[in-house]
């Protein structure tokens, strides 16, 4: 099988303090390639993303012809870092079987909002909680309403994008944009008190339920990788508003797993979002709010209408995680695969 990290992928990532292209097994540091910018000695990758496509577009071309000459030196993958300083971090609400499930638990009166079919409704989240795959997750404490550690610790199945070089205050971002400002793609893993947040969340939505951590991948797969498995979005009714229509294919093709101690629990497709990520961009950025190179912008839970294709254990009703569990996300685009996010829950730091 195709090791889904071959030269039509070249995720980037941060090893040792230094700015990577993963190839297979290993890793090629980019400070090291001869006529790279000057940007990859460094323990993140925001000074890359700050350049702009023009500069991404010709990195990957320059490390792709290096790789393909074999003469690069290659390391063995040690330890990969959080690739990223994220500045800002944003959490959508975009899988209608999500909202919809989750709603009718929260308020079976009401279970999708008025807004939702008119604008991707989003959160901004703890940009400082946000850790590199691998990191230990503690169980967070909190009023569920009595204090103590939370009994329903949940994760949340989401992909997420990064962005570079980002727009001023007051300059919204066109859906039609996006290539010049989304850099690539992350999986998310957004842990979850369902607890803590069912208590607290009444009316200005998620605080300490979510923000006491996010977990992400390790490896940034560049958007120019994903662009073969860009296919039709669904059909969106009602239609939405001008700012937020796109023309061509901008859902992303991507099957999503997850397991839980190595016994896999639920596999979905990303491909099923109602809202799309330029749309998520251009609402985000709507009312002119700034967009910084490495801020991140996460789906929201992925979840399908079948069963086994809930992107959370509350949807799925199995009960929650235990101390000592560890949780896997993983994704695969045809002979690309995402970087996995793995975390262990427990009790202390
Ligand atoms: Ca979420």
């Amino acid at each position: 099988m195709n090791s889904g990290f071959g030269l039509d992928h070249l995720p980037y990532g941060v090893v040792d303090g230094h700015c990577v292209v993963r190839y297979e097994d290993h890793v090629l540091d980019l400070s090291t390639v001869p006529g790279l910018p000057p940007v990859f000695d460094c323990p993140t990758l925001n000074r890359f993303l700050a350049l702009g496509r023009p500069a991404w577009e010709d990195v990957r071309e320059k490390v792709t012809r290096v790789l393909e000459a074999g003469t690069a030196t290659l390391d063995a993958i040690y330890e990969p870092e959080l690739p990223l300083a994220v500045g800002d971090y944003v959490d959508f609400y975009s899988s209608i079987e999500h909202a919809t499930n989750v709603g009718r638990k929260f308020r079976p009166d009401d279970p999708l909002p008025p807004a939702w079919k008119a604008l991707p409704i989003g959160y901004h989240g703890r940009a400082g909680s946000i850790v590199v795959s691998g990191t230990e997750i503690v169980r967070p404490h909190g009023l569920r309403p009595s204090y103590g550690p939370t009994e329903e610790l949940d994760f949340e199945l989401e992909l997420g994008f990064v962005t570079g070089p980002g727009k001023h205050l007051g300059r919204p971002i066109g859906a039609g944009e996006v290539r010049d400002h989304v850099f690539g793609f992350v999986l998310v893993n957004d842990w979850s008190a369902r607890d803590i947040q069912r208590f607290e969340y009444r009316p200005l939505g998620p605080f300490l339920g979510k923000s006491f951590a996010t977990s992400i991948s390790a490896w940034v797969t560049p958007l120019a990788a994903l662009e073969p498995y860009l296919v039709p979005a669904r059909e969106q009714d009602p239609e939405p508003d001008g700012y937020l229509r796109t023309s061509g294919d901008w859902a992303l093709d991507i099957a999503l797993e997850v397991d839980v101690n190595g016994v896999l629990i639920t596999q979905g497709n990303a491909r099923g979002l109602y809202w799309t990520f330029p749309q998520q961009l251009a609402h985000a950025t709507v009312n002119g709010a700034a967009v910084r190179p490495g801020d991140l912008f996460a789906s929201g839970t992925i979840s399908g209408a079948e069963p086994g294709t809930h992107g959370c254990l509350l949807e799925a009703g199995t009960g929650y995680l235990a101390d000592g569990d560890t949780v896997t996300l993983r994704g695969r685009a045809g002979t690309i695969e995402l970087g996995a996010v793995r975390g262990t829950i427990v009790s202390e730091p």
